[in-house]
């Protein structure tokens, strides 16, 4: 059986198309100003600061991050539920991104990563802490 043959001009397209995908994984990612690209939500460092406020704060993934906290999350309690009242990134992270990856591609990343972030949080938990401190 005689092996197909590959054309240059296959090649090129087939570069092309490489080229390209990796363009758009790219703009999938939100990067910190520290240069730390966050390929998921899930690599956001997530820590109850503020327990008497019910904030909690969103931390870039690189632990040696000068910036440290990218956003952060307010919510209120009523016996062991729980409501988010506010959910945002920092005005110095969004614009970052802006710059990179375009306003409304931003927004629908970020919006996307806030709604992730919250959902990953275990609420059962914070809620102990919760209670632990009182
Ligand atoms: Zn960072």
């Amino acid at each position: 059986m005689r092996q197909p043959r590959i054309n240059v001009e296959n090649k090129e397209a087939l570069f092309e198309a490489l080229v390209q995908e990796n363009q758009e994984t790219e703009s999938d990612y939100a990067q910190c100003p520290c240069g730390r690209l966050i390929r998921s939500p899930r690599e956001y460092g997530i820590f109850l600061f503020n327990i008497r406020e019910h904030e909690i704060n969103i931390l870039c993934p690189n632990e040696g991050c000068h910036l440290g906290e990218l956003g952060r999350i307010r919510f209120t309690t009523k016996g062991r539920s729980w409501s988010v009242e506010e959910a945002s990134f920092n005005s110095f992270f969004v614009f970052w991104n802006s710059d990179r990856l375009g306003e409304e591609r931003t927004k629908a990343l970020l919006e996307s990563h806030l709604k992730s972030v919250i959902n990953g949080i275990d609420w059962l938990s914070v809620m102990d802490r919760l209670e632990i401190s009182r």
